[in-house]
């Protein structure tokens, strides 16, 4: 009973015991097994015998129970707590380029996650500093956070997109359209994920961190009137992969989850830079803290949406916890490069019937400007974080 509660404290489960004189190599097998590689072959390349010796380098945040301590009885409930909300993508004029805009008719809105996210996190932090906290986003606008634009990237692409066969113009065109594509997606997604952690670890360096995003579910093909539809295919993974362009058709499946940091491939264990970050992240804590936070995230969105948990196919994630269905481990560019206790938000599929329409109804009261209506989805989002923070920092 004593190990099991040892490697639920270090694995971050919700157990509560006191800690007996476990060997922290034993504990972080425990981790690596169940956590952060389990389909993975990981001993030939983390050493935990060597990990448990190293002396962990002091974190810039502080647990959930050091804040609560450390706040005064008359204190506002979140006092103490510095929050940073990371409203995911970009969205304004690279809302197409990073694949996060559709519309199923011309005289509809555009669906920009990047938008949708930043409203919500700005409506956070409001409810969030009333409660005493300290929150800070990322990202003030519709804007990128990397300062290097895609001219920057120019040379990289130049590495990883293939050359012309021949010198036809057809194919220097195709090469110039497919070296620009590639520019643009390493400075506005992947260059925009590691300025966005550099931000996080080494200028706002808060308690924690959550990024706020809306799923999608893959587009179905549209098949013929005389053709049987196709179920459609869930793909939570994915985080949106949406269009602009042909016959869309919305799909019917709506759901919820979030996720931490965890489930490493064997390709991505090969990794030096991935074995060092999975190294911080194991020695430092924070796997416990940011279970912690994402199980208090998941039920407060399942409570506030009312919707069932997301499912993985496969073995890209693992759902940690059978009492938490909606918390899943994934290693996700930014969970893994975030030092402090990190949780990603993927609420709803903005893709489906159900909540389409939720958002078209959403963005036209903000155009007219009209009341927001009391089932509002943004709202209902906002909500759903600020009673995750609260269950998660106010009570000890
Ligand atoms: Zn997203």
């Amino acid at each position: 009973m004593l190990l099991r509660c040892f490697f639920a404290w270090l694995v971050g489960g919700a157990v509560a015991c006191a800690l007996p004189q476990a060997d922290p190599a034993e504990m972080y097998a425990h981790a690596m097994a169940t956590r952060y590689a389990p389909y993975a072959d990981w001993q030939p390349v983390v050493d935990v015998d060597a990990l448990a010796v190293q002396a962990a380098e002091s974190a810039y945040w502080q647990t959930p129970a050091a804040i609560a301590a450390a706040r005064e009885a008359t204190a506002l409930p979140l006092a103490g707590l510095h929050l940073a909300l990371d409203p995911g993508h970009v969205g304004g004029k690279w809302a197409e380029a990073e694949w996060r805009q559709f519309r199923i008719a011309a005289n509809d809105f555009y669906v920009r996650e990047g938008e949708l996210v930043l409203e919500v996190a700005q409506r956070v932090r409001a409810h969030l500093v009333e409660l005493g906290a300290e929150v800070t986003l990322l990202r003030e606008a519709n804007v990128r956070v990397n300062p290097k634009g895609p001219v920057d990237y120019l040379q990289l692409a130049a590495q990883q997109v293939p050359a012309p066969k021949e010198a036809s113009l057809a194919e220097l065109i195709n090469y110039g359209v497919a070296l620009r594509a590639r520019a643009v997606r390493l400075s506005i997604v992947v260059g925009d994920l590691a300025a966005r952690a550099r931000l996080v670890n080494e200028t706002i360096q808060p308690d924690a961190l959550i990024s706020l995003h809306i799923n999608a579910a893959r587009w179905p093909v549209v098949v013929a009137a005389d053709e049987p539809a196709k179920k459609d295919t869930i793909e939570p993974a994915t985080c949106h992969e949406s269009s602009s362009m042909g016959t869309l058709r919305l799909v019917a499946s709506n759901h919820v989850h979030a996720l931490i940091f965890g489930c490493m491939s064997q390709r991505e264990l090969q990794s030096v830079r991935q074995q060092a970050q999975l190294a911080v992240k194991l020695s430092n804590g924070s796997g416990t803290a940011e279970w912690r936070l994402g199980a208090a995230l998941a039920e407060a969105f399942a409570l506030g949406t009312g919707l069932p948990a997301s499912t993985y196919g496969g073995t890209n994630a693992i759902l940690l916890d059978a009492q938490s269905p909606y918390l899943f481990a994934r290693n996700l560019m930014l969970l893994r490069s975030v030092e402090c206790p990190t949780v990603l938000l993927e609420p709803y599929v903005a893709n489906s019937v159900a909540v389409y329409s939720r958002i078209q109804a959403a963005l036209a009261n903000r155009a007219t400007g009209a009341a927001l209506a009391a089932d509002d989805i943004l709202l209902e989002y906002t909500d759903a974080v600020v009673a995750g923070v609260l269950a998660c920092y106010a009570a000890e």
